[in-house]
Parts: C-alpha cells; sequence; structure tokens
C-alpha cells in the first residue's frame, strides 16, 4: 500500500510547548533554501545573533542557536563548562532540575543537589546556606521557569549569589524568554540557554545560548576538551563566529533558522516588554476563568508562571479521558502532568502565540463543556465573562 502524504488538522496547542506556531512563521519556513554557506544566509545568521542578544539582554559576543532542540542547550551549558572532578550545585524543584543532574554525572563530575517542593520556586536561602557550606563548588544551575510545574524562580537573586561565592551560573530559560523578564547581563548570568518552541512561538528544534565572557574564559581554559564534538562551541564558533572566515561544522537547519528570525523579529517588532505584559494579562484572565469554574492552581501566587498555569484536576474528573475530549472535540491539546504531579494536575500553556484571548475563551468553553460531559456543574459563559472582566 502506497502511503500518502501527510495533513495534520490544526489543532489549538495549549500545552508546555510546542506552543501555536504564528502563520508568519510557517511562510518563512516554507522559503527557498540557501546554501548553508551562501552570503545571504550567513547575513541572516548575523541577524539572528543580534535579534537573539536582544531576546536574552545581553551583548555576549557568544550568543547564538545551537542546531537542535533545548534539550541540547542545556547539554552545551554542561558539557562546557563542566569538566571531570568539577563540582555542581543544582537546585531540583522540578523534571528539568532532574535532567541537569544526570548532565553533570555524565560530565564525570559530582552534582551536589538542593531539593525544594514541587510546585514551589528556589529558595534563595537555602541556595546560599550551600554555597557557604561547601567552598568548592565551580556551578550553579537552575531552571528559570519550571515548565513540570509552573513555579517561577527568582533567577537575579540566585545569579547574584553565584557572583558573590565566585560561582558561575547555568540558568535554563526555555520557557522563560520572551515571556517573563530574562536580563541576562543585568543579573550576570553566565551560560543561558532557551529553547524556540516555547514563548517565541516558533517550531521545535533551535536552542538559543549565550555564554559570558567569564564563562567563554573557562572554556577557553579547559584541561580536558569538551567530550561532545558536536557541541564544543570552540568548534560551533568557527561557523557562527564573527568576522569573514566561516567553516563547515555541521549543516544548519536552513529553514528551520528562517522560521527563529521570523519569530524573533516578531519579537522585536511587539518589543519584549509588551510580549511580557501581554503574558501576564492572559495569565490573569485564566486564572479568573479557571477560578469561576472551581478549579484550583498549584503554584502559590507570586511564584506561578504566567504562560505555564498548573491546576489541579477536579474531584471525580478522569485525566486522560478530558484531555482526549478536548483533542477530538475542540482540536485542543492541554498538557497532562509530569514526575510526581502525573495524573493529578493538568498545565495549560500561554505561550507566544497561543498568549491571547480567543484561545483562552476556547479553553474555558472546552474544559466547562468536558467536565459537564462527566457530571461536574460548570458555566462556561461566567467562567469566560470573568475572564474577560479580569484584563478590562
Ligand atoms: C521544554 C523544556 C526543555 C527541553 O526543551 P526541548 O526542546 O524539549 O528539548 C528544557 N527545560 C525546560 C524548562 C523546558 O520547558
Amino acid at each position: 500500500m502506497a502511503i500518502s502524504s501527510f495533513h495534520p488538522p490544526v489543532r489549538t496547542l495549549m500545552g508546555p510547548g510546542p506552543s501555536d506556531v504564528h502563520p508568519r512563521i510557517l511562510d518563512a519556513l516554507g522559503r527557498p533554501t540557501l546554501g548553508h554557506l551562501d552570503p545571504l544566509f550567513i547575513g541572516m545568521m548575523d541577524e539572528t545573533k543580534t535579534l537573539l542578544k536582544y531576546a536574552f539582554q545581553t551583548s555576549n559576543e557568544l550568543t547564538l542557536p545551537i542546531s537542535a532542540p533545548g534539550s541540547a542547550g542545556m547539554e552545551a551549558c554542561f558539557v562546557n563548562l563542566v569538566e571531570p572532578g568539577d563540582k555542581v550545585l543544582v537546585c531540583v524543584n522540578g523534571v528539568f532540575g532532574t535532567r541537569m543532574i544526570e548532565n553533570v554525572t555524565r560530565c564525570g563530575a559530582t552534582a551536589i543537589r538542593l531539593d525544594f517542593p514541587w510546585g514551589t520556586a528556589v529558595d534563595p536561602v537555602a541556595v546560599e546556606a550551600a554555597l557557604k557550606e561547601h567552598d568548592d563548588i565551580k556551578v550553579l544551575a537552575f531552571v528559570h521557569a519550571e515548565t513540570s510545574t509552573g513555579a517561577l524562580s527568582d533567577a537575579q537573586a540566585l545569579c547574584g549569589l553565584a557572583k558573590k561565592y565566585q560561582v558561575l551560573s547555568i540558568v535554563d530559560a526555555v520557557t522563560s524568554m520572551g515571556g517573563v523578564p530574562l536580563l541576562v547581563d543585568e543579573w550576570q548570568a553566565d551560560a543561558v540557554y532557551s529553547g524556540s518552541q516555547k514563548c517565541l512561538s516558533c517550531t521545535p528544534g533551535l536552542s538559543p545560548v549565550t555564554f559570558s565572557d567569564a564563562a567563554v574564559a573557562v572554556i577557553k581554559a579547559r584541561k580536558h576538551p569538551v567530550q561532545s564534538w558536536f557541541l564544543d562551541m570552540n568548534l560551533i564558533l568557527g561557523y557562527w563566529g564573527e568576522g569573514g572566515k566561516r567553516a563547515y561544522h555541521h549543516t544548519a537547519p536552513v529553514n528551520a533558522l528562517y522560521g527563529l528570525h521570523e519569530s524573533l523579529v516578531m519579537l522585536q517588532e511587539e518589543g519584549l516588554e509588551n510580549a511580557w505584559q501581554r503574558h501576564a494579562a492572559m495569565h490573569t484572565a485564566l486564572a479568573a476563568g479557571l477560578e469561576s469554574l472551581g478549579i484550583q492552581f498549584v503554584v502559590p501566587a507570586g511564584q506561578r508562571l504566567p504562560q505555564l498555569n498548573t491546576i489541579y484536576i477536579p474531584e471525580g474528573i478522569d485525566d486522560a479521558k478530558t484531555r482526549q475530549y478536548l483533542l477530538a472535540n475542540y482540536d485542543l491539546e492541554i498538557g497532562a502532568g509530569l514526575g510526581v504531579l502525573a495524573g493529578k494536575v493538568w498545565r495549560i500553556g500561554l505561550m507566544g502565540y497561543s498568549a491571547r484571548m480567543e484561545n483562552i475563551i476556547l479553553l474555558l468553553n472546552a474544559l466547562a463543556a468536558a467536565m459537564s460531559e462527566q457530571g461536574y456543574s460548570s458555566d462556561a459563559a461566567s467562567a469566560i465573562a470573568a475572564a474577560e472582566a479580569a484584563v478590562d
């Protein structure tokens, strides 16, 4: 039997990523492919670096997209900065913190693990105590926006502690970029990685990274070569670096980079502050609507990510059945719980192009219908009115 072309339906993506991709970005992806050393393409790469510096709020020279998803950006930060025998203090308040531990261990280094309850922010007081206790730590690693739980940590305070105790910081900003303030230079963060498919609303598969001068100096002074050939920043710079000579390292994902470029042009057009403000306003609207449906948030107010809302599944409502209902009847995707929260929560993303009122109205209608179907009385009209009133 001949297999025919794949034509996916148009879904509304309100999970933990990917988010809805803006039509302008989908258009950009289909433009003619250039050679990866074509001067016009290299010009676009330079613009992408400039736009990424804006998105990261940094003047770091070493700012570029890794040709692989956010997980590769994470790995790039660890393999370049961490050597065998090093000690890394890792804050764990969700799934992505546990992956940082894996990265440290696989670098042949020792992870000192600091746990925080899932659904809460990293506590800087505990981090400072650990930095005081161990005087041989090289790197402090934490997740700014924990997408597995919806908690936002105080990256400014944590990077400040790293500077105070003279250790490097590695910051996971996959979900934070474009959704909440991320000020790499002002906070003096050393190595920060992000992802294309969360608040940038681009397709998945690219990971912007940035390294401070202090981080670059540590990479240059390494005793062992970086264990990963593909992610060795020294080699990647031969292709992405400043100056005339660009040498082949790997074939850049040319069309995917058109998409990232377009998403960053859109971010520049909207303005970073306006993008942060839009995510905050849409979160306020969604929270008012969900509260009207009697739904409770997992994360305490003040520590919540606007772009990722983790809510308890109401008593008597079936997790999988509800998500299937939303997909089948509304072409709407929301996220399930991860790790210790599996089966207990849903994760509702308001990332990038998904953070708009029409998505919130669709979600409230769909969720109210799914809950009514399972015998829970819910009033969609009041929930939508509450959401709209919250941002009036
Ligand atoms: C999504 C995500 C990642 C991983 O990104 P991928 O593109 O899925 O590899 C890492 N950290 C956080 C906080 C994320 O939300």
